[in-house]
This record gives C-alpha cells, structure tokens and sequence, in this order.
C-alpha cells in the first residue's frame, strides 16, 4: 500500500456563501425567511425572537450571494480562476455544499457548463498546443461507485496506480470535441430520460430528490512547451516525457450535507444503519485540517469520495466550495450546520 504523502498547502480554500430565494413550495406553505445577505460578505440571521437562540446572528465570508444574484456572477467571481487553473497542468476542484433543496444542482449544473465552455475557449485560443479532454462521470452512494456513462451498474473499484495515485478502474471517458459535445450529454437528457443516451441518468441527477454524490470529471492531456509552464505546475509534467502536462478538474454536487451535519454537530460516534454518508463527512475533516494548512497525516483514505479526489484537494491544487443555504425557517439547523461547515473550511 502507498504511504500518505505529507500535504502543505499554498493557498487556502476558497469559500463561497450562495443563499437562495425561498421556493415556490415554501412560499405557498407561508415560509418565513430568516436568512439575508446584508452585504458581499455577510449573512444575517434576522429571526432575534427565535426562542433559546444562542447563536451568532451574522456570518461572514470572502463572499456571499443572495438570492438575487446570478450563477454567472458565482461563476465569475471565484470559480471560474480556480476551474480554468486546469489549462496550467493544476488539478482542480469546484464543490456544492449544502443540505438537500438548497441549491446545489442548481449552482453546479450552470457552474460546469460555464467552466467548460471556458476551457474550451481557451483550448481553441491556443492552437499551438495540442490537448485532448476526457470527460467522466461518476456517483458515490453508501461507499459504492457507480459508472454515469455506462449502462451497466456494475459498481466501480479503486484502485492504486503508482503513477496515477488512486484510479478508478474502468470508469469510461468519453474524449470531448468541443463544448457543444458536452452540452449534448448533458442537455439530452435533462428533459426526457433517454435510455439510448450516453448520460441516461442524468434526468435523475436534476431531480432535488437526488442525495448521491455526483462527480463530473475532465482530465485535460496537454503537449506544451516546457519553458511556458508554470513553474508551480512543474510536478505534473510527467518525467519521461517532459513535453506532456496532465491535470484533472472536478466538479462535484455533493450528497445532502444533512446526511453529514447530524454527527457532526452532536459529535456522537457513528451508529451502524443510521445512513449517515461516510464520503461526506471524511470529506468535512480532510477539508478542515487542510484549511488548517496542517502538514501532518490527512485520512484521504477513509473514504471513496476523498481518495478519488486526493490529487485534486492535496498537495499543488486549488479548491472552491460554494455552500447553499435555504432561507427557510424550517430549515434552520441545516443552514447552520452549514455555515459552520463554511467556517471552518476558510
Ligand atoms: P439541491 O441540489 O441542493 O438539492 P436544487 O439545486 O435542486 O437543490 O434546488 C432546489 C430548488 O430550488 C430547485 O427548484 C431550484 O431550481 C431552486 N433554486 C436553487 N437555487 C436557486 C437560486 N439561487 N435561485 C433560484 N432558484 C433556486
Ligand atoms: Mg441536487
């Protein structure tokens, strides 16, 4: 078994806020928002009468955005510099966190479609190189993983590749010509289920009633001229052949956080059968200690979700998570379950 590579950090998390508008279903049933943003960095929990409320009524971050604010905007503030660092042979990542119904779909479904259109933008813009993008779509839930792009549902092993790092094995990649391409798997299938299409769950990943957590991943092979690389890229470069920059970006909706923030937040130790997500709360700890900037051993092999994405959180890599927050007052826990997750991410 490969030994844990000690993990330093350049650069912190990027954490990002979204608050969404109450729903059409909450408005009906005469939901109360408590939350707003009441600047670019702040949010205020406005319920004072809330009996027994101890807790903070303001929040702040690098950013927040309330329910008036375009995913575009989401997109181009933080992300968008984070997903296109892909092009430089840096692995990269870009995460929706956030209870069930608070917007992660929503957020991520627009976020890859403009990062991918970006990244195609650029590809074109740079003729000189020649790169080829494979595309793979992968869920986890309760530990197993499955293949997005294949009919069969077999479930998918990891295994450790000592060049790679952990590998999925026989997930299919699907080489992408342009954006467009993209656009057809995806789109396809968002408006009927189709199942002759390549991505023929993909109607169901839309679907609020969806907890897995879903990973869409593009690993970018680039030939480059060595002198034009980032220095801080230079690890990638693979050593036999120095001219071959390759790095992954992913895009991850994760499962709903309330199937994380129960134990968290009471700190009770894990009950057999009470489907507490496994994936998702290694994830909370490798991300706080990583946040940490802690040097030592981080357990990205507790879970499939963390060692699939180790090369994308560890070492030379950037991450931006954007936490979805419900304004409902029903929802009140979860929203502040994740703004604490928020919090100690930064
Ligand atoms: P999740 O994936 O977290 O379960 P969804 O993305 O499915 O949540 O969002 C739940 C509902 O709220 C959907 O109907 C979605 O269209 C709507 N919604 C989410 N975020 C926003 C937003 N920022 N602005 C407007 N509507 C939103
Ligand atoms: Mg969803």
């Amino acid at each position: 078994e490969k030994t844990e590579m000690p993990v330093a950090r350049e650069e912190k998390i990027l954490v990002l806020v979204r608050l969404r508008p109450l729903n059409e279903k909450e408005i009906a049933a005469n939901e109360a928002a408590d939350w707003e943003c009441i600047n670019d960095t702040t949010v205020l929990y406005r319920n004072t009468l809330r009996e027994g409320s101890n807790f903070p009524s303001t929040y702040s971050f690098d950013r927040v955005y309330g329910g008036e604010c375009p995913t575009r905007q989401v997109y181009e503030d933080g992300t968008k510099e984070i997903a296109l660092s892909v092009v430089k042979g840096i692995n990269c990542s870009v995460f929706a966190y956030g209870q069930t119904s608070s917007g992660k779909t929503y957020t991520m479904t627009a976020i890859t479609q403009f990062a991918v259109a970006d990244i195609f933008d650029y590809i074109f813009q740079h003729e000189e190189r020649a790169f080829s993008v494979k595309f793979s779509a992968i869920e986890i839930y309760n530990e197993a993983i499955r293949d997005l792009l294949s009919s069969d549902g077999t479930s998918l092993r990891l295994r450790d590749d000592p060049e790679k790092g952990t590998v999925v094995e026989k997930a299919t990649e699907e080489t992408l010509r342009d954006w467009n391409h993209l656009k057809e798997l995806l789109s396809v299938c968002e408006v009927t289920c189709c199942p002759e299409s390549k991505l023929s769950r993909y109607y169901n990943l839309c679907s609020t009633a969806y907890k897995d957590s879903l990973i869409l991943s593009l690993a970018l092979d680039c030939i480059v001229d060595f002198q034009t690389v980032e220095s801080s890229a230079r690890e990638f470069v693979d050593k036999e052949n120095s001219t071959t920059l390759v790095a992954t970006v992913s895009f991850i909706d994760l499962a709903g956080s309330e199937r994380a923030s129960q134990a968290m937040s009471a700190g009770a130790r894990l009950k057999e059968g009470c489907h507490i997500n496994r994936s998702l709360l290694t994830l909370g700890t490798v991300i706080r200690k990583l946040s940490k900037g802690r040097q030592g051993h981080i357990n990205f092999r507790d879970s499939k979700l963390t060692r699939i994405l180790q090369p994308c959180l560890g070492g030379n890599s950037r991450t931006a998570i954007i936490c979805t927050l419900s304004p409902a007052r029903s929802h009140v826990e979860l929203t502040r379950n994740t703004l604490l997750f928020a919090r100690c991410a930064k």
